[in-house]
């Protein structure tokens, strides 16, 4: 599994930066957006480093489909039937960590998470 010590979302997938997590298994780690846009704003980052959606379905290609999964029952958990999912790709997309995380926002999105 890659991992790279200078990524912020590696250091809150193993525990080394605090976070407020709401759901963790083997293959992924979600935990509440530090600057939430709406009333739900969790971020699904699987445990494996790569810098972006497209990169981590090349190495893994169910990874992404787990995230969308994990989102699912975190909606539900939370109390949301409807919600939103994005996946920023690229610098001038508005991605500023560049390890793979999935957006689940829920309840009335602010302003797009860019
Ligand atoms: P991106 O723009 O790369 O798609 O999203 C990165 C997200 O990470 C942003 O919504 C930002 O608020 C969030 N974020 C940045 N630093 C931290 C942090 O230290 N902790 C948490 N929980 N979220 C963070
Ligand atoms: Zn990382």
């Amino acid at each position: 599994m890659a991992t790279d010590a200078n990524c912020l979302f590696c250091k809150i997938v193993a525990g080394e930066v605090s976070a407020e997590v709401v759901h963790r298994d083997d293959r992924l780690v979600a935990f509440r957006d530090i600057a939430p846009k709406a009333p739900l704003h969790v971020l699904i980052a699987p445990r494996d480093h790569q810098p972006d959606a497209a990169a981590s379905t090349a190495t893994d290609p169910t990874i992404v489909g787990e995230l969308v999964a994990a989102a699912a029952v975190i909606a539900e958990q939370e109390g949301y039937e409807a919600y939103n999912l994005l996946f920023n790709t690229g610098a001038e997309a508005g991605q500023t960590i560049f390890h793979t995380h999935l957006h689940l926002l829920a309840g009335g999105i602010s302003a797009l998470p860019v």
